[in-house]
C-alpha cells in the first residue's frame, strides 16, 4: 500500500526489530534512512536489499518533497539508526507534510531507548518528561535545566559519555538532589542502570563519563503526588499529628 510507514528499529539488539516491522522494510519501495551503512546492516540482518534515500537534518528540506510524491503511489518506510524515527531523530515535518498530501501515515511501533529507561529506573512511571538532550554549552543548559525544575513528572534525558559528569552536575544543582538513574547500553551485552541521588551519581562519574549509550533519568520534584484519594486523605491525617499545635496557638 502506498504512503508513509514509520518504523521502530532496535536500540542494540537485533532481535528486537519485530516481525511486521521485517515485513514493511522487505516490501517498502525505498527506505528513508539517517545512515544508510547503518541500515544496511540492518537490511543484511534480515536478509533484504531495498533502495535507500539518506534523509537527515543536512538534506531534509532538499530531499523532502521527492519523498512525498513518492508517497502517491509508493511505500516509503522511514527509520533512524537506531530506535523510534522522530524521538531524538528526523521524521516530524515528514509525518507533517505527508498528512498535508493526504497520503497514509502508518506507525511500525518499537524500541525506544527513552520508554526502555523509564522502565528500568525504578522511578515513578504516571507521568514523564522526555527532555532530549540538553544544549552543550553551561549557561544554555542551566537555563535549560531550570525550565524544566518545577515540573512535577520523572524526566528522561539523552546523553553522551563524555558529557554525563557535566550534566549530572548541572541537574543536581538545578533541580536539588533528587534520586535518578543512569541507564546505559540499553538491550546491549553491558547493559546497567545505576541508580543513586544525582550529587552521588555525579561524584562517582567525575573521573569521566563511561563508553557507549547513555539515558538518564530523574525523579519528580519532592514528594512524589499522592496517586489515589485514599493515599491523599491518609498523608493529611498524617500530617495533622505532627502540627505542633499547642505551642502555635501560645506564642
Ligand atoms: N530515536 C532513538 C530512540 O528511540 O531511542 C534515539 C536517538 S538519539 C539520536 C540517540 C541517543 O539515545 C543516544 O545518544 C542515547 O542517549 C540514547 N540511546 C540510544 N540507544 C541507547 C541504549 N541502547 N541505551 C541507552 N541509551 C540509548
Amino acid at each position: 500500500e502506498p504512503g508513509l510507514y514509520i518504523v521502530a528499529t532496535p536500540i542494540g539488539n537485533l532481535g528486537d526489530l519485530s516481525p511486521r516491522a521485517a515485513n514493511i522494510l522487505t516490501n517498502a519501495d525505498v527506505i528513508a534512512v539517517e545512515d544508510s551503512r547503518v541500515t544496511a546492516g540492518l537490511l543484511r540482518h534480515i536478509g533484504v536489499k531495498r533502495p535507500m534515500q539518506p534523509y537527515h537534518d543536512h538534506n531534509a528540506e532538499h530531499v523532502r518533497p521527492g519523498l512525498i510524491a513518492r508517497m502517491a503511489t509508493q511505500a516509503v518506510a522511514l527509520v533512524s539508526d537506531a530506535g523510534t524515527p522522530l524521538i531524538s531523530d528526523p521524521g516530524y515535518k515528514l509525518v507533517r507534510d505527508a498528512r498535508a498530501a493526504g497520503h497514509a501515515v502508518v506507525t511500525i511501533p518499537g524500541p525506544c531507548a527513552a520508554i526502555a529507561a523509564l522502565t528500568l529506573a525504578g522511578l515513578p512511571t504516571d507521568r514523564f518528561l522526555f527532555a532530549g538532550f540538553l544544549p552543550p554549552k553551561e549557561k544554555a543548559r542551566a537555563d535549560a535545566i531550570a525550565e524544566i525544575a518545577g515540573i512535577r513528572a520523572t524526566l528522561v534525558l539523552y546523553e553522551s559519555g563524555p558529557r554525563l559528569p557535566a550534566t549530572l552536575t548541572a541537574l543536581a544543582q538545578g533541580l536539588g538532589d533528587r534520586e535518578a538513574a543512569v541507564t546505559r547500553e540499553i538491550t546491549k551485552k553491558f547493559e546497567e542502570a545505576v541508580t543513586g541521588t544525582l550529587s552521588t551519581l555525579a561524584a562517582r562519574y567525575a573521573e569521566g563519563g563511561p563508553k557507549g549509550e547513555i539515558a538518564i533519568v530523574v525523579a519528580p520534584p519532592g514528594e512524589a503526588p499522592p496517586a489515589t484519594e485514599q493515599d491523599a486523605d491518609a498523608a493529611l491525617a498524617d500530617a495533622l499529628t505532627r502540627l505542633p499545635v499547642g505551642r502555635a496557638a501560645s506564642e
